[in-house]
């Protein structure tokens, strides 16, 4: 056989098999579905009562470097079953963006922005426009947005602008995963998962995720010492069919979502400023109904809040906080409890249950465990803390 014709062939072949490959990932991917509802029986204590909304954190529209119009957002947003977006276009701040801001196709389309600072990007939420645009020394935008209303996340800490760190400007949380920097990370299996984007988005995309190892540690360090918020970013700029799907933000209402915007609006913003809410690769399995709380000295405080068992009621004598974890889910997982980023409990069924007095910050990751098209050491759910303890400002 002639050299070229051998080089052509295996080419060919390499082709083949790439496709092959390639097809394999997309027939197999299997996105888990079919939820139970927790067995009311075996529980202890009946989970506090929420109203849960289902939304996505930190994308682009037209108003800055986003392929998609507010309107053209919120139609692939209803077409995937979501309640809210959270719209962050670059600015200090995006007016346009906030200007457009509203229920649109019955979801809603809330708008934070994304100011580019000293330190790296920082999202600002839940403000009322300023007189005057917000700094691009962080710490100071940080305050200014406070002082408006709002509060900031640091997006993206270790990939594209990687943020760099100084003291902790009264932040209140910083992204754990993001899709965008999940693309540049690992350019070469991006490229390999390129054609399956196409064709099912969900399967490439979950495929894509790496275990945010650093982003874990940051946010274990820095939430040691006060109550930090993790979130998954979605960071759309195009593909919003796939990405919408990606990434999905749990919040924890006390009350249905209001009709009236301005209300619903402030509702919103408002679990995502306490960190009542968690984060999950929704494109692996429906994650809705995951519960985490506390209980002590006859008091229920739902994910993102903070014990101070010293002076609560009844004080130390109260005894230990009773954590709850309920993961009614009806396929194989794991949920393991961390106190600073160190796992103290872990378990497969539906309930776990971790009695305390040692002050810290207590997490919850749930993992997928069997013919999980997740990638090694990425957590399905990630919860937002429970902080016991005197928070550091
Ligand atoms: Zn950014
Ligand atoms: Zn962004």
């Amino acid at each position: 056989m002639k050299p070229g014709r051998l080089v052509r062939r295996s080419i060919l072949l390499l082709l083949a098999f790439y496709l092959l490959w390639l097809g394999w990932r997309g027939v197999s991917f299997h996105r888990y579905s079919g939820i139970i509802e927790g067995d009311a029986t075996t529980a202890a204590d009946a989970a506090p009562p929420v109203f849960e909304l289902e939304g996505v954190y930190h994308m682009h529209s037209r108003f800055s470097d986003g392929h998609r119009t507010m309107d053209e957002i919120a139609s692939i947003a209803a077409e995937a079953g979501l309640d809210f977006v959270v719209v962050t276009d670059h600015g200090a701040p995006n007016r346009g963006s906030l200007a457009a801001a509203g229920r649109r196709r019955g979801v809603l389309v809330l708008a934070g922005t994304e100011i580019s600072t000293n330190r790296g990007h920082l999202a600002a939420l839940g403000f009322d426009p300023p007189g005057q645009d917000f700094s691009r020394i962080a710490d100071n935008a940080a305050a200014q947005v406070a002082a408006a209303g709002g509060f900031t996340v640091i997006a993206h800490p270790y990939a594209k602008t990687a943020w760099s760190w100084g003291p902790w400007a009264g932040y209140s949380g910083l992204e754990i995963l993001n899709s965008e920097v999940v693309a540049k990370r690992a350019p070469f299996r991006t490229l390999l998962f390129a054609p399956l984007l196409l064709i099912r988005p969900e399967a490439a995309l979950s495929a894509l995720v790496g275990p945010p190892l650093r982003e874990t540690a940051a946010w274990d360090r820095w939430g040691a010492e006060r109550p930090v918020h993790g979130y998954f970013a979605s960071d759309a700029h195009f593909a919003y069919r796939g990405l919408l799907r990606l990434f999905h933000t749990h919040v924890l209402l006390d009350a249905s979502a209001a009709e009236n915007f301005a209300a619903a609006r402030r509702q919103v913003f408002g679990a995502l400023r306490e960190g009542r809410f968690y984060s999950a690769v929704e494109a692996a399995a429906e994650a809705d109904g995951f519960r985490y709380w506390a209980a002590h000295s006859g008091r229920i405080t739902l994910m993102g809040g903070t014990i101070d068992p010293g002076t609560d009621e009844g004080g130390p004598a109260g005894g230990p906080v009773r954590l709850t974890v309920r993961t009614p889910f009806a396929f194989a997982h794991e949920a393991r409890l961390l106190r600073n980023g160190a796992a103290v409990a872990s378990g497969t069924g539906p309930e776990l249950v971790y009695e305390t007095d040692v002050p810290g910050s207590y997490r919850v990751e749930v993992f997928l465990r069997e013919r999980t098209p997740l990638r090694a050491g990425i957590p399905w759910i990630a919860s937002n803390p429970i902080f016991i303890g005197k928070a550091k400002s």
